[in-house]
Order: structure tokens, then sequence, then C-alpha cells
């Protein structure tokens, strides 16, 4: 399908029925495949002949779907996990063991930052936190000797900052390591980061790509550009044999698509986040109409941003669309079709004001989630963040008075109104 414009690979890529199969990706609901002989299981094993044996490992649904991912991405191969935070930790646990390193974006997803700063942290791999902003001096002093991989995101999230995805790109190979970004807010529809120099890209694909709230997931995508054999004394887990993968050097024997394949025969094996193949069908469900949803997510949110900024109940805006936004200038180099349908605002009057506000919504509804077709709102001080009192939340970045709204694709008057009525209620 690499062909193709980005809009027929969301409808059509990564399943192509043969003559009277099903038109519909169907959802193969088993376990396991059955096999006439012996020998050819154990070809199967070993990694020889490719072919289903056990839906942990590999299982159709999940492949046509996660093929699909990859041929919007741009990427050679790819593997769903069962959530976004299983992509993050096993892009990053298919490098490193204990007493590496890796140089991450401080402005990542919360559930990132403490995955790498605490769990990772204990199982020996230190982090080592640069701002999104980092000049290049900044971003090389990061890196140690150690240093496996640089991690970050195109638009993070809460904080919506956009990564100077060159730069960083730029950073890792200088010291020989690879880029893995996180794409889950821009999605390929609007920035595709192998275009821009990164190695591997995760997804929560249980944001924009299911945008309908009804499944966890995850992908990791391969670039498959890394020549990790030029650098095969930090990457021996790529570069030479496994031995608990009866002997498979995985660069020798899968070339461009190593890294996925060494994801896949060892760390989906033993860790097991597999995605459920009905899970896989919903989220492809999404990817049909991904590329009509995010054009609309962003053309709304461009809608409400301007005009919570002309709005003097409210205290500032952010949202890297908003001519006058820091982010503005990257957003225009990364993601000139649009950003994400996320933003963040504050209410004059602080905390009090702000509670009052989300309770007067009515449209837009109060949950844990961004990203889907509904919009939805969420007040980090009332919230995520509810332990913390005022002086705390300013040190970790969230004002009392924060916001944070998620644009949906219902008609941006009536969101608007939404906002409006509640801030009168105020
Ligand atoms: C939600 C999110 C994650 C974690 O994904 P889950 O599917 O919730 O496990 C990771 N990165 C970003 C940017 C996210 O928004």
């Amino acid at each position: 399908m690499s062909s193709y414009s980005i809009e027929t690979k969301c409808v059509q890529s990564g399943y192509t029925p043969k003559n009277g199969e099903p038109r519909v990706l169907p959802i193969v609901q088993s376990t396991t495949f059955k096999y006439a002989s012996t020998e050819q299981m154990g070809r199967l094993f070993d990694l020889a002949e490719s072919g289903y044996f056990y839906t942990r490992l590999a299982n159709p649904t999940n492949d046509s779907v996660a093929a699909k991912i990859c041929d919007l991405e741009g990427g050679v191969a790819a593997m769903l996990t069962s959530s976004g935070q299983s992509a993050s930790f096993y892009a990053i646990f298919n490098l490193c063991s204990s007493g590496d390193h890796v140089v991450s974006s401080s402005s990542v997803y919360g559930g990132t930052y403490n995955l790498f700063a605490v769990t990772m942290k204990r199982m020996g791999i230190d982090f080592t936190f640069v701002s999104p902003h980092a000049s290049a001096e900044e971003l090389n002093a990061a890196f140690r000797p150690e240093t496996k991989a640089v991690f970050g995101e195109t638009i993070a999230n809460p904080a919506l900052s956009v990564l100077d995805i060159e730069k960083f790109a730029h950073a890792a190979h200088e010291h020989g390591v690879p880029l893995i970004i996180d794409n889950t807010f821009a999605t390929p529809i609007n920035c595709r980061p192998f275009e821009w120099g990164a190695d591997v890209v995760i997804h929560s694909t249980t944001k924009y790509m299911d945008g309908h709230a009804t499944n966890v997931g995850g992908c990791i995508v391969d670039g498959g550009r890394f020549d990790w054999d030029s650098h095969a004394e930090k990457f021996p887990g790529l570069t030479s044999p496994d031995d608990s993968y009866h002997g498979v050097t995985y660069t020798k024997q899968f070339g461009s698509a190593a890294f996925i394949m060494k994801a896949m025969a060892q760390l989906m094996r033993d860790l097991g986040s597999i995605q459920a193949p009905m899970n896989s069908f919903l989220l492809n469900m999404g990817l049909e109409t991904l590329h009509l949803r995010v054009p609309r997510h962003c053309e709304n949110a461009l809608k409400v941003a301007k005009f919570l900024a002309d709005d003097s109940r409210i205290s500032w805006v952010r949202y890297p669309g908003l001519t006058e936004d820091s982010e503005y200038a990257l957003a225009q180099k990364y993601l000139p079709n649009g950003s994400c349908g996320v933003l963040s605002f504050g209410v004059k009057g602080g905390r009090d004001a702000a509670v009052r506000f989300m309770d007067s919504l009515k449209l837009a509804a109060i949950v844990t989630h961004v990203a889907d077709c509904r919009t939805c709102v969420l007040h980090p001080a009332s919230h995520t963040h509810r332990q913390m009192n005022d002086e705390e939340l300013q040190n970790a970045g969230v004002t009392p008075d924060l916001i944070r709204f998620s644009v949906g694709i219902e008609g941006s008057a009536d969101i608007i109104a939404d906002i409006d009525q509640a801030l009168s209620a105020i």
C-alpha cells in the first residue's frame, strides 16, 4: 500500500482479502493454530519459517492492524502491545539492561515519567531528563558512554510542547544511539517522525487511533534505518546470538526488522503484554476514520483556542496552533496541517473558579481521558494531582487554575457555547 495516500492507507492497509474471503478484517479469536507435522511446528519455533503458533507471539488480526499502523508511519515492521505504557517500556527495554542510560525529554506523559524515573530506575536503568527545548550543547552534555537511546513526544501530553525532532535525532545519531518518539498526540496524519530522523515510533493507540474510548492499546513501529551493526558494542542484544532463542542473531536473520523481531521473540514471549484480537479489531475500526477525525479535532480545537484567547474570563491559553503560542514556530515546521485536539487554559479566580467552571459544563464530560471523539475535560488540581497544595502544584508545573480540555468532533459552536455558559456560571 506504500504508494497510496495516507487516507487510503487508513481505510485499506494491513488486510487484503483473497477471493471469497471476508471483506472486513476477521477477528481471529484463537490462542493457537494447528499444524500437520511436528517438524513444521519446530521450524516455526526456530523462526526459520513464518507462521502463527501462539497468539502471545503473533496473531493474524493483530498483525494486520500493526501492518496498517506501520504503513501509516512509513516503517518496516510493527508490533501491537496491550497499552501505550507497555509500548514505551518495551521500546526502551529492547535496548537497555541494568547499568544502561537513556536521555529523555522532561516533557512527557506522567505515566511515562513514572515508568522511567521510578520503575525502570529500580531495574537499574537510569534516565536523564532534558528540556524539550534544550540546546544542542545541553543535549550533548546529557549523554554518557552507557547511553542507549533518546526519547521524546512529538506533542507532549499534557504540556503541549512540540519536540524539535530533527535536533534530537541529530544528537542521538552523533552519539550512535536511536531516537524513539511517542507520536500519540500528533498521529501519523499530522506528523511522521521517521521523515525527520526518528528511528522507532511508539503509540498509545488508546487515544486518537482508537478514537472512541473503547480499548486500551499500544504499538511500536520500527523505522528500519538505524544501523545496529555499526554500533554493535552498544547493542549486543541485537547484534550477537540470543541464547534464549536458539542462538538467533536478530540483525543477521531479520535485517532492518531486527528491533521488532527481538521485541516480539524475546520481550513479548517473556513479558506477554499482547493486545487482545477483539481490541485490535476495534482499533482498526478507529483507524479507518483517523484521517477524517484528526483534522476535525484540530479545526475544532483551534476555534475553541481562539475563543478562549479573546475571552476576558480566561487568564491564559496554551495551544500550539495559536500564532501567539510559544510552540507555534515548531508546530508550523513539524505539524503544518494541525497539531492535536488538546489544549489547556486557566480561568480567572484560580482553583475554586476552575472547579465551578468544570461542574457547570453540560456537553463536555469530566473523565480521565483525552483524545477521543467526545469533548472531555480534566482539572489536574482536583484529579491527577489532587494530593498537592497550591505551592506543590506550582513546582510540578501545574497551576491550580489549569484545565486540560480535549476537544472532540461535535459541532464547534456547541462546544464553544458550553464553555461560554460554564464561564458565566463561575
Ligand atoms: C496515554 C498516553 C500514554 C500511555 O498509554 P496507555 O494506553 O494509557 O497505557 C503514553 N504516551 C502518551 C503521550 C499518552 O497520551
